[in-house]
């Protein structure tokens, strides 16, 4: 008996076909975002431009070393 892939992706994908999508969690305030709302949404309706350009600093500056300091 032979499986072409072609069918088993068909049977695979029968029924719902919405990507799946991972929720997002915000870097700043550890929230995680409802499925509809995007990262940058939340930056910039609850975070401010300066703790929004913290952050950025802060991962670039600690990009090299992995310090665990939590
Ligand atoms: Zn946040």
């Amino acid at each position: 008996m032979h499986m072409h892939p072609v069918t088993v992706f068909l049977e695979h994908s029968d029924g719902e076909d919405m990507p799946f999508q991972p929720p997002v969690e915000c870097p700043i305030c550890r929230e995680t975002l409802a499925l509809d709302r995007t990262l940058e949404e939340h930056l910039v309706g609850s975070h401010t431009p300066l703790e929004v350009a913290r952050q950025l600093a802060a991962r670039h500056e600690s990009g090299g070393l992995r310090q665990v300091s939590e």
